[in-house]
C-alpha cells in the first residue's frame, strides 16, 4: 500500500493543492498501454505534453499527490521557453516570470564583471526568466489536464519494473493498494534518485564533486532588479561563493557555500541560517532588514550521465538519465530539450513511421548533450567550488587579477545553458548545400527565430511536424510538391510554409511575408528556392541554395528513415 501524504505542503507564497488519487478499485480493467512515464516533474510532463501534440496517448504516473517542493528550479532559458511555446505554457511562465539578462559578479566586495547576455529584437523570449518551479509544475500540469491524450494518475508509485517480450511492465502501488500496468514503452523520469534506474543496476558515468551549498528563499523587500548576483571570497564567507537571485513574489534566492568539513544538518539548522543571511544581509547594505524563510535545502554538485539513455523497452530521461550541477541553470533547461526530443523520435516509433533504431538516435543525441553539458558545468563548478588546492590556487589568482586587469573579467562567464548542437546527426543531409551558406543555422543547430510583426515570430508558425521552409513567392516546383505528397502518403508529419510572399502559393500549407528581406538575411538566403529542413524539434537537419526534388527525396529519407 503507498500513503503519500495528504497534508498540503508548506509555503508563505504558494498554495499547495491536495489532488485526489487515482485509485486501482475504481479501475479493475488494465489495458496495454503504449506509453507510461513515471514521475510527473518537468521532464515527465512535458515529455507527455510533446507526445500528445504529436498524437500519442501516455499515462503519467505520479508518486505524490502535489506538486514539487520548494522553488527548486527557478531559472529558464529562452530556448526552454520556446520549447514551453510549443507546449502551450509560454505565455503563463511569461505573465508571472521576472525575465533578465544582467550577471554581476562581485570579488572582496568590488564589482569586477558585468555579464550581459543578448537579446535581440528577434528574440520572443529574454534570455533568462525567472519562476518558481512550483508555477511552471502548475502550468504544466493544467496543460496535461486539459489533454484528452494524457491520462495522469496522482498517488500511484511504480513499485517494480520488468522488461518482457516486446514491452516493459510495472507495478503500481496506489492508497488503496497494488495493480499491474503493462505498456510499449515505459519512461523513467523519476528523477535523479530514480529508482528504477538502481532496479536495473545502470551506472552513470561522470564525477561527484565534495561540498556544499545551501539554498535558502526568503521572502524580503530588496531594492535590486531581477540581476544575478555572484560573490566571491566575502568577508563573511572566506574563500568562498554564494549566489543571489529574485524570484516572483517578494522571494530572494541566496545560495552560499558551506567552508569544508561542515554536514547539511549544521548548515540547516535555523540558527545557522539566520547567521548566514543576516550576514549577506549587511555585507549588501541592508542589515536588519526584515526577512523570513520559505524553503532551504542542501546540495552538491554533481555530473554524472548514463552512456545509453535506452535500455530495451524502458527509456530514461531528465534528471533520471543525468545529474547535472545548478550553475548555469542546467537541470530542468535539459529536461525540456530531452522531452521535446524524446517526444518526436518515440511519436514516429510508436506510430510505426520508423523501427525502434531511431531511439539510439535520440539516445545518441542527448547522451552527446549531456556529455556536453558535463564537460562545460564541470568548468563552472571547479571555478564555483574549486575541488583541490591547485583549482583553488588558479581561480584565486584569477579573482585576484581581476581586480585591476581587464582581461581576466570574462573567465567569470556562467556559461549559461544553452541548447546542443547536433551537429554530426545521422539525421543530417549528407549532399545538401549546408557548407555553401555564408549565414544562418547551420545542420544540427536549433532555429533561429525571426521577428515578423509587432507580436508575431517565425517560431510561432513552426513545430509539431517536419517543417520544410522555402523561400519563394511563386508556386512550388512540381516534382517538389510530388516528393513532399509522397513522403505524407507514407505518414511523414511535414508541414511547407513559403517564405517571402503575401499570397497562398501551390505546394504550401502557409506562407509568411519578408518584405524588408530580414528573414532572408538571417537565414543567409541569397535567392528564391532555397529551403531549410527542420525536424519537429525544429533543429536543422538539410538546408540547400537552391531545392530540387531528387535531393529533396534524399533529405527526407535520411531525417525519417524507412519513409522516403
Ligand atoms: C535546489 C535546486 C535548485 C535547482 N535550480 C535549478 C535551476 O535554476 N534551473 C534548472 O534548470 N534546474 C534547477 N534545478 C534542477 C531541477 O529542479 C531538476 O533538474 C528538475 O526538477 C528535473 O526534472 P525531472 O522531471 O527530471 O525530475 P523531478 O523534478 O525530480 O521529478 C521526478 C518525479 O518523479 C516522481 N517519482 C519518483 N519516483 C517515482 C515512482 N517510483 N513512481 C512514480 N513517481 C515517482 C516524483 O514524485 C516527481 O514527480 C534545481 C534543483 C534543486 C534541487
Amino acid at each position: 500500500m503507498h500513503t503519500p501524504t495528504t497534508e498540503a505542503r508548506p509555503s508563505i507564497y504558494y498554495n499547495y493543492e491536495v489532488f485526489k488519487p487515482w485509485l486501482a478499485s475504481a479501475h479493475p480493467k488494465q489495458e496495454r498501454q503504449k506509453v507510461v512515464i513515471v514521475g510527473s516533474g518537468p521532464a515527465g510532463m512535458v515529455t507527455a505534453l510533446e507526445l500528445a501534440r504529436h498524437g500519442v496517448p501516455s499515462v503519467v504516473l505520479s508518486a505524490e499527490l502535489q506538486l514539487s517542493q520548494g522553488s527548486r528550479a527557478i531559472c529558464f532559458t529562452r530556448r526552454s521557453m520556446e520549447i514551453l511555446q510549443q507546449v502551450g505554457v509560454a505565455d503563463r511562465v511569461t505573465a508571472n516570470g521576472l525575465p533578465w539578462r544582467f550577471g554581476n559578479s562581485f570579488y572582496r566586495g568590488q564589482r569586477v564583471f558585468r555579464m550581459e547576455a543578448p537579446h535581440e529584437p528577434d528574440d520572443r523570449f529574454f534570455p533568462i526568466i525567472n519562476l518558481q518551479q512550483q508555477y511552471l509544475e502548475e502550468y504544466l500540469y493544467d496543460a496535461c489536464k486539459a489533454s484528452p491524450l494524457i491520462d495522469f494518475r496522482w498517488g500511484n508509485k511504480v513499485s517494480a519494473v520488468k522488461q518482457k517480450d516486446g514491452h516493459a511492465e510495472v507495478e503500481v502501488a496506489t492508497p488503496d493498494g497494488p495493480y499491474t500496468l503493462e505498456t510499449d514503452w515505459l519512461i523513467a523520469a523519476d528523477g535523479g534518485r530514480s529508482g528504477i534506474r538502481s532496479a536495473m543496476n545502470l551506472p552513470m558515468e561522470g564525477a561527484s564533486y565534495e561540498g556544499f551549498f545551501v539554498i535558502a528563499d526568503i521572502r524580503i523587500d530588496l531594492p535590486f532588479p531581477t540581476e544575478r548576483l555572484a560573490f566571491f571570497d566575502p568577508e563573511w564567507n572566506p574563500g568562498n561563493t554564494i549566489l543571489m537571485h529574485r524570484e516572483p513574489h517578494g522571494i530572494w534566492r541566496v545560495d552560499y557555500q558551506l567552508p569544508p568539513g561542515e554536514t547539511p544538518e549544521e548548515a540547516l539548522h535555523p540558527e545557522s541560517l539566520k547567521t548566514r543571511i543576516n550576514a549577506q544581509l549587511e555585507m549588501i547594505g541592508h542589515a536588519g532588514a526584515p526577512w523570513e524563510m520559505d524553503w532551504s535545502s542542501v546540495y552538491s554538485a554533481r555530473t554524472l550521465t548514463l552512456p545509453d539513455f535506452v535500455h530495451g523497452r524502458v527509456i530514461f530521461t531528465g534528471d533520471a538519465a543525468h545529474l547535472l550541477p545548478i550553475f548555469g541553470v542546467r537541470g530542468a533547461n535539459t529536461a525540456f530539450q530531452d522531452a521535446q526530443s524524446l517526444g518526436w523520435h518515440l511519436a514516429c516509433v510508436v506510430k510505426g513511421l520508423a523501427g525502434p533504431a531511431l531511439l539510439q538516435n535520440h539516445s545518441t543525441e542527448r547522451v552527446g548533450a549531456a556529455r556536453e553539458i558535463i564537460e562545460e558545468s564541470g568548468k563552472s563548478t571547479r571555478f564555483m567550488a574549486p575541488p583541490s588546492r591547485g583549482f583553488r590556487l588558479l581561480r584565486d589568482a584569477v579573482l585576484s587579477l581581476s581586480l585591476t586587469q581587464d582581461f581576466v573579467r570574462p573567465l567569470y562567464h556562467w556559461r549559461t545553458s544553452r541548447p546542443h548542437e547536433y551537429t554530426h546527426s545521422a539525421l543530417n543531409c549528407r549532399d545538401d548545400d549546408n557548407a555553401l551558406f555564408k549565414a544562418g543555422p547551420a545542420h544540427g543547430a536549433p532555429p533561429q527565430n525571426v521577428r515578423l510583426g509587432a507580436n508575431d515570430f517565425l517560431l510561432d508558425h513552426l513545430g509539431g511536424s517536419f517543417d520544410l521552409l522555402y523561400f519563394t513567392d511563386t508556386d512550388m516546383p512540381e516534382a517538389l510538391q510530388q516528393v513532399i505528397e509522397q513522403a505524407r502518403a507514407r505518414g511523414m508529419p511535414l508541414k511547407v510554409t513559403a517564405v517571402g510572399t503575401t499570397h497562398c502559393v501551390g505546394g504550401a500549407q502557409q506562407h509568411l511575408p519578408d518584405s524588408d528581406g530580414h528573414m532572408r538575411q538571417r537565414y543567409g538566403v541569397p535567392a528564391n528556392g532555397a529551403a531549410y529542413l527542420l525536424r519537429p524539434d525544429q533543429h536543422i537537419c538539410a538546408r540547400w541554395l537552391s531545392l530540387d526534388a531528387t535531393r529533396l527525396q534524399a533529405a527526407l529519407t535520411t531525417a525519417l528513415p524507412t519513409i522516403g
